[in-house]
C-alpha cells in the first residue's frame, strides 16, 4: 500500500519571489495537509548531502549552488498516496513540459529553477523527511 506522506520543498526561486503562499494554498486546495514545515537556508554542504543521489550528474553543481542560494521551505505533506499525488500536482521537472494547472507550470522559471521539490518514492519520502525534521516526519 502506498504511503500517505511526502517531502516537498518550496525552492529558493519560489520562496524568494513571494510565491510560497500561493503554492501552499494550491496544495491545500488539493487536500494536502502540512505535517511539518520550516524555513532554512542550506549551506552548500547541506544541499549537496540532500541531493547526494544526483552527485555526478551534469546539473549537480548548478543544483547545489541554486538550493543553497537563499532560504527554502521544506514540508512534510500528508494525503492518500502522497508521493504520486504530489508529483501529479507539481508536474514535470521542466515547466515547459509540465501539464496545465500544475505548480511548476504556474510558478517555475526553468528546469533548474523549478519552484518545488518532491520525493520520488515512499522510501525516499521517509529519508528526505527525516533529513529535515528527524522523527517528527514519521510520527
Ligand atoms: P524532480 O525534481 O522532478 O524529481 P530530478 O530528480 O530529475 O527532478 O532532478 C532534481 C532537480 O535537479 C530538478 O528538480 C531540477 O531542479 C534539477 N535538474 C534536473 N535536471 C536538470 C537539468 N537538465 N538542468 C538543470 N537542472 C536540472
Ligand atoms: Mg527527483
Amino acid at each position: 500500500m502506498a504511503g500517505n506522506r511526502t517531502l516537498a520543498i518550496i525552492k529558493p526561486d519560489a520562496l524568494g519571489s513571494g510565491k510560497a503562499g500561493k503554492i501552499i494554498a494550491h496544495l491545500e486546495a488539493q487536500g494536502f495537509k502540512i505535517i511539518c514545515a520550516r524555513v532554512i537556508h542550506m549551506t552548500m554542504a547541506e544541499a549537496g548531502a540532500f541531493y547526494e543521489v544526483h552527485r555526478g550528474r551534469p546539473f549537480y553543481a548548478e543544483l547545489v549552488e541554486f538550493m543553497s542560494s537563499g532560504p527554502c521551505m521544506p514540508m512534510v505533506l500528508q494525503k492518500d498516496d502522497a508521493v504520486a499525488a504530489y508529483r501529479t500536482a507539481i508536474g514535470a521537472t521542466d515547466p515547459a513540459e509540465a501539464a496545465q494547472g500544475t505548480v511548476r507550470k504556474l510558478y517555475a522559471e526553468s528546469k533548474g529553477r523549478n519552484a518545488v521539490h518532491g520525493s520520488d518514492s515512499d522510501e525516499n519520502a521517509r529519508v528526505e523527511g527525516t533529513f529535515f525534521f528527524g522523527v517528527a516526519a514519521l510520527v
